[in-house]
């Protein structure tokens, strides 16, 4: 199989990319990323010279763009993670995500049709599903009333490509997935953050009382659940991904500088967030019914390894965070 994976220069997408490259050597894996601040090449140096991985920079607004290499690559799979992906810029700039998320991915799923592409898989949140009070978790059947323009963007798209399968039959599936962490998550993002600004000793900014909650799942965990949903998943389908691990904001920042070892005076509460969404949490018996999928790494393992790899790839972070963050982050 062709698989064009989409945004492969990011978080999930370059570990998306290393489980599935040598996992697959009889398909091949066309990575197209617009390389933007979230896009980094250097996550993928291991899969440079690949007989079955390739790259493109290509940005998936652009038509024209997309057409060439459909003609090239032919392809018969897209996993779509390309993305803007963080809420606080999505506060600052909402227009971008609305281009990239939203008119990016009818772009793509207009191409899957004319090309006649087997399979599209579009990679989601569950913060399309707004905010939970404390009981309860969303199920692929809970109403998406998003409270962010990220989460407002990535809903539109969700809706663009279930009319896509309601309209023209395409074979299409939507994964939504709680907060993942691990190696090579951009240093914007709670967990990178927090180790990052630890380590050097600065204050950890809690968004409001530090009291929301988020269900963290480690990315290895997040690829493997994406490798099912692409090859036996049910066309049409959503399926929610989550860990199971539900942790306030403040006992993740707490937990992190107890592995490293540093004071808790370090935390610093800051204004919240507009529209900051109190509680998510998700109901992931779907896909482990129907695909057997379980997540495997526990919280406290995930999050040491984590720290371990941040602080062992301090060359990987700091050029990003010296060239990329703008004042607010
Ligand atoms: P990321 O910001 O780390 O990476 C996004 C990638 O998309 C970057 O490589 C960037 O260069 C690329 N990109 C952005 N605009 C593009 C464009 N116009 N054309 C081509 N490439 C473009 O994001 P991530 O955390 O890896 O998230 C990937 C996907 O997973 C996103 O769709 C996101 O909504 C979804 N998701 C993320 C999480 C999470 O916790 N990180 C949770 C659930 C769902």
């Amino acid at each position: 199989m062709n698989i064009v994976v989409t945004g492969g220069a990011g978080f999930i997408g370059c570990n998306f990319l290393r489980w599935m490259v040598g996992r697959y050597p009889e398909d091949r894996f066309i990575n197209i990323d617009a390389l933007t601040y979230a896009g980094n090449l250097k996550s993928l140096e291991d899969l440079e010279g690949k007989r079955n991985y390739s790259f493109y920079q290509v940005d998936i607004c652009h038509r024209e763009s997309l057409i060439s290499l459909f003609q090239k690559e032919k392809p018969q799979a897209i996993v779509h993670f390309a993305a803007e992906s963080h809420v606080d810029r999505s506060i600052a700039s909402p227009l971008g995500f609305v281009e990239t998320n939203v008119l990016g991915t009818m772009q793509l799923l207009d191409l899957t049709r004319s090309f006649g592409v087997e399979r599209f898989v579009q990679i989601s949140t569950d913060e399309v599903y707004g905010s939970l009070g404390p009981q309860g978790l969303f199920s692929e059947g809970s109403p998406l009333q998003p409270n962010s323009p990220y989460a407002a963007s990535k809903a539109s798209a969700d809706l663009l490509v279930q009319a896509a399968a309601e309209t023209y039959g395409m074979n299409t599936l939507i994964t939504r997935c709680s907060n993942n962490y691990g190696p090579y998550q951009f240093p914007e993002k709670l967990i990178p953050k927090m180790i990052r600004r630890a380590l050097d000793d600065l204050p950890l900014p809690v968004y409001g009382d530090g009291l929301n909650i988020r269900d963290w799942l480690y990315v290895e965990d997040h690829c493997r659940a994406i490798d099912l949903v692409l090859r036996k998943g049910r066309p049409g389908q959503v399926y929610n991904i989550g860990g199971s691990n539900e942790y306030t904001n403040l006992q993740i920042v707490q937990m992190i500088l107890s592995i490293l070892g540093k004071p808790m005076d370090l935390i610093q509460f800051v204004p919240d967030r507009p529209g900051h969404d109190r509680r998510y949490a998700m109901d992931a018996d779907k896909i482990s019914r129907e695909l057997g999928w379980l997540p495997a790494t526990g919280f406290e393992e995930g999050l040491r390894q984590t720290v371990d790899w941040y602080r062992q790839n301090e060359f990987w972070w700091r050029e990003l965070v010296a060239k990329e963050m703008p004042d607010y982050l």
